[in-house]
């Protein structure tokens, strides 16, 4: 057992860490360091919480932690690369859950005694706390049964959605009040039950009314939600640190969320009011319209293309992290820079399956960030581009964004490549994307379509170079 002074000296070194953590992460040259300082900073946070704060029952402290602790490295060590987001997801599903147990446990300890404004206090901070709580967790099932494939993408649109919603939001509200009063005098659990099953209602209909092309901004919203509910535990269990961390997780996540709104070119009300983007999933639309001739390309003919640029922009999507094709596109760059053909890399913020999710597979690969741009610092580029090279992405790329109203994806920002000499597009059909929408940017004349799995088919054009 340490003392009460050395607890709060940890935390607060605990809390500059994951500050600092937060700082490194904000750049990819850094984001290694800054991964250190937040492993550095939990491992500080776990110590000062078991040897200063808990005072009995260590062995069950040491059961979860073992429990818990060995669940963590068996998903860590089999996880690929594509299922991150769906178990960034099943984590954040987690987050809530605890939020709602530790609420209840509060609400029901014995030993937990306030009067007065106290209670009432306390009182709010319990029922937000399960609020946020069930609704980050039923949110965070839903977005994982999404990511994974388990639910389909569509967007689930009752008739009256939004009033619906609104009941539920008013009737979180009156049982707010009902739970406050009752609770001054002994009760209260009735309300508390209730409220749980409202919110967990909520959160599965607001995740189910959202549209495949929405998910990016779902992800970042349920990361910044498991944040308050942490926050949120924290003060029922009056402890600083997860305040503090709860915080910084929610208002981090807020940012990302807005950065993403602002990616895909949407209001964050008209995400949660959902239905943007139809299907989810790799499919092939019946409906597809005819919308003229694919020239196809053999690998060695990309191989000549590429050897003739002068600019060369790659432009990788979710196809590259299935196919794990990063490490080829790296050797491939790595041949051409070394004919003096300039290769650079073109990120959309929202490709691949979470946000980042392309720039964590580059690092991997040892692609130098100096040649790596996000869409907006390259995107007026293209027409001075001779060969952009799409791999496995769709959406990120679909100029129907821009220039059909009426498209599902309508208004989302893409990388503009058509507006270069030429696009080769690896794909291994003629499948929508995520958002499942028809791509006109494989039917034009300076577009041509390399099918294949992305690793087989680079792994060709590296061998033809
Ligand atoms: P898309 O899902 O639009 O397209 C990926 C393409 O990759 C598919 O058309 C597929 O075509 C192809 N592909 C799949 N496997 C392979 C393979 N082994 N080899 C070659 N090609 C392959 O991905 P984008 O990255 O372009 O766009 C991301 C989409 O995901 C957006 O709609 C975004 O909103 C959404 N999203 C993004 C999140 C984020 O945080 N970044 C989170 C959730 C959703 P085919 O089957 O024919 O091979």
């Amino acid at each position: 057992m340490i003392s009460a002074g050395i607890v709060t000296v940890s935390y607060i070194a605990a809390t500059v860490l994951f500050i600092l953590a937060l700082g490194g992460l904000s750049n990819q040259e850094t984001a290694r360091r800054g991964n250190w300082y937040g492993i550095a900073g939990m491992t500080i946070a776990l110590l000062a919480t078991v040897f200063g704060v808990v005072t009995q029952h260590y062995e069950l402290l040491l059961g979860a932690l073992l429990i818990g602790g060995s669940i963590g490295i068996v998903l860590a060590r089999r996880v690929q690369m594509t299922q991150m987001p769906e178990l960034v997801a099943s984590l954040h599903s987690l987050v809530g859950l605890a939020a709602v147990a530790v609420g209840f446990a509060n609400f029901m300890d014995p030993s937990v005694h306030h009067t007065g404004i106290e209670l009432t206090i306390h009182d709010i901070e319990t029922y937000l706390g399960i609020l946020i709580g069930a609704v980050t967790f039923s949110g965070s099932v839903i977005a994982f049964g999404k990511l994974s494939g388990r639910i389909g993408g569509k967007p689930l649109t009752l008739p009256g959605r939004h009033l619906f919603n609104l009941g539920l939001l008013l009737a979180a509200i009156w049982f707010g009040r009902e739970f406050v009063i009752q609770s001054a005098a002994d009760g209260g659990l009735e309300p508390l039950i209730i409220m749980t099953i409202i919110a967990l209602v909520f959160g599965i209909h607001m995740v189910m009314a959202i549209g495949g092309a929405d998910m990016p901004v779902v992800v970042s919203m349920l990361n910044s939600y498991s944040g308050w509910a942490a926050a949120a535990t924290g003060f029922m269990l009056e402890n600083d640190l997860l305040i503090v961390t709860g915080a910084l997780v929610g208002s981090s996540g807020a940012i990302l969320s807005y950065i993403m709104c602002r990616a895909m070119n949407r209001k964050f009300l008209a995400v949660i009011a959902g239905g943007f983007g139809t299907a989810g999933g790799t499919t092939v639309s019946s409906d597809a319209e005819q919308q003229g001739e694919i020239v196809p390309i053999e690998a060695h003919e990309t191989a000549a293309l590429l050897l003739a640029a002068k600019e060369v922009m790659i432009i990788p999507g979710y196809g590259m992290a299935v196919a794990q094709a990063q490490h080829t596109v790296f050797e491939i760059t790595k041949a051409l820079r070394a004919k003096r053909i300039n290769v650079r890399f073109g990120i959309h913020p929202v490709a691949g399956r979470m946000p980042g999710h392309m720039n964590v597979l580059l690092a991997e690969a040892k692609v130098p960030y100096d040649i790596v741009f996000e869409m907006d610092e390259i995107n007026d580029d293209f027409p001075d581009i001779d060969v952009s090279v799409v791999i496995g992405a769709n959406d990120i790329v679909n100029p129907s964004a821009l220039e059909e109203p009426n498209s599902p994806i309508a208004g989302m920002p893409v990388l503009e490549c058509w507006k270069g000499e030429t696009t080769i597009v690896l794909k291994r059909s003629m499948a929508t994307g995520y958002a499942g929408v028809q791509n006109p940017l494989f039917y034009k004349e300076n577009t041509r379509m390399l099918f294949g799995d992305a690793k087989d088919t680079l792994d060709v054009v590296l061998k033809a170079l």
